[in-house]
């Protein structure tokens, strides 16, 4: 057997693996004993001279030696060569279990051994968990490991030559999971830098006093427009910002701009001489901004800057945000406390627990668009969204119906009891000096236009 460090040579193992695959064969049956330490645990002990696994075999497990020494090497006999001497604490046959591929290296006990069993199943539940550019990063590595693995087998057996480049990886670049998963990253990039050099700018689509049709209020919907992108999609880059961290510089900076339009609305409500008591901005908070232990400090401090009042601001949360979400909990307790009033979102959408209602930590129920487009075509959801005004009048909730795009759905929510309406039937979202030509008017009902 040759040494590792007997090697010498540039090393140009970039883009190759491991050309040829033994047949699968399973781990070693020469292990002395398993013992189950619980159903998840079983500890392997081997004799001095085991095999434990070979190269080329399928992997089913990986091991943490408890104690005794491990023998890693490829190839065999007069050609072997070892590439490590693991001891106790080493982890060793992870490979395999991450990318399911055959086994790359063999291993071999040095002396009596006591290994933990770790196995794929156990390994697979958290891979399946873990974000899709941590996979990719996991498979890229394994696939340079392999091809290095190789390159050095190859290396220390001259006469089989280098190995073909099997796989190169230029292969994932026609994966499609993995443009998706590139594609992601760089609107990720992109992102961080909207916030930065001006990027984002909000829209306000008015909410109506459905018997009136007066505007009362305003909800501030963020817009994107990136200058290599175009507009970019809410739904697209919210998203990912509320699986990053990016959401909240994004969210800081949404709470500062509503404030100050608010403050705008203020002025022009004043100018046209009518009260803006009972006017309001509806801001969206993701889970992640009430999660942060300070966020109720920095609405105060915020709404201070402006000079604008708690009362004239609602907070759009969604039923996730009570999710076992005890910090979040706790910081919209705090917000109602101050005066601040909490919409729910989407309702009727998210996990329906009425747990929250029942504890009363809302001031109105905002009904999902989806029920209020099958409104007039669907009994059921006739019936659903009848229910949900009638439990919500009855806990002294006001409801908020979204998303109304036809006259008909309109009258429907009259004569059942909702207060306010919002939708395209009236406006389509708009730039802040539109919007402020329309406080306090009554809207008169607009042609439908495709979003
Ligand atoms: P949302 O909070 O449910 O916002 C309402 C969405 O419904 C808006 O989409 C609005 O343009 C759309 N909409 C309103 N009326 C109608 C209608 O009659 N028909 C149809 N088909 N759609 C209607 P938008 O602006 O694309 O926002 C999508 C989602 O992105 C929002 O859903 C919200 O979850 C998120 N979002 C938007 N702005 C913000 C923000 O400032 N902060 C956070 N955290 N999320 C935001
Ligand atoms: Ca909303
Ligand atoms: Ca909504």
């Amino acid at each position: 057997m040759k040494n590792i460090a007997s090697l010498n040579g540039p090393l140009v193992a970039a883009g190759v693996v491991p050309a040829e695959a033994v047949p699968p064969d399973h781990d070693s049956s020469a292990l002395v004993a398993d013992i189950a330490v619980s159903p998840e645990c079983t500890i392997r002990l081997f004799s001095a001279g085991d095999t434990i696994f070979t190269e080329g075999s399928s992997a089913d497990r990986a091991y943490i030696i408890e104690s005794g020494y491990v023998e890693i090497f490829v190839g065999s006999g007069e050609d072997s060569l070892q590439l490590s001497v693991l001891g106790p604490g080493d982890i060793f046959g992870e490979m395999g279990i991450i990318d399911a591929a055959p086994r790359s290296a063999s291993a071999k006990a040095i002396c009596p051994c006591r290994c933990i069993v770790v196995s794929a199943a156990q390994v697979a539940e958290r891979i399946e968990s873990s974000s899709p550019m941590v996979r990719l990063f996991i498979s890229m590595s394994l696939h340079r490991n392999r091809a290095y693995n190789a390159y050095l087998k190859a290396l220390a057996t001259p006469h089989v030559g280098l190995p073909r480049p099997a796989v190169s990886e230029k292969t994932y670049a026609k994966n499609q999971q993995y443009q998706q998963i590139l594609d992601d990253i760089k609107l990720e990039a992109d992102l961080q830098n909207a916030v930065r050099n001006d990027e984002l700018f909000l829209v306000y689509q008015p909410l109506l006093n459905l018997h009136n049709r007066r505007v009362i209020g305003f909800e501030s919907l963020l817009r994107w427009q990136c200058p290599q992108r175009g507009l970019v999609n809410p739904q697209q880059f919210i998203a990912l910002a509320e699986e990053t961290t990016l959401i909240l510089p994004m969210g800081d900076w949404i709470l500062e701009h509503s404030c100050a339009d608010l403050r705008r609305f203020q002025d022009q409500l004043d100018r046209i001489g009518q009260s803006s008591a009972d006017f309001f901005i509806s801001i969206n908070i993701s889970v992640r901004q009430f999660q942060q232990p300070d966020f109720f400090d920095r609405l105060m401090a915020c709404t201070q800057r402006h000079q604008v009042k708690a009362q004239q601001i609602k907070l759009e949360v969604t039923e996730r945000v009570f999710l076992d979400e005890i910090e979040a909990i706790d910081s919209i307790g705090k917000c109602r406390a101050a005066g601040f009033e909490v919409s729910l979102d989407d309702f009727g959408t998210g996990y329906s627990s009425l747990n929250y209602l029942e504890r009363c930590e809302i001031d109105c129920l905002k009904i999902d668009r989806s029920f209020i487009q099958k409104l007039c075509t669907s009994d059921r959801a006739k019936i659903l969204v009848s229910a949900i005004i009638d439990i919500a009048r009855q806990l002294g909730l006001p409801t908020v119906a979204e998303g109304i795009e036809t006259p008909a759905q309109m009258v429907a929510l009259q004569a059942m009891g909702c207060e306010i309406g919002q939708g395209f039937l009236f406006s389509h979202p708009l730039p802040l000096t539109e919007a402020l030509g329309l406080v306090g008017q009554p809207l008169a009902i607009a042609p439908v236009n495709p979003a």
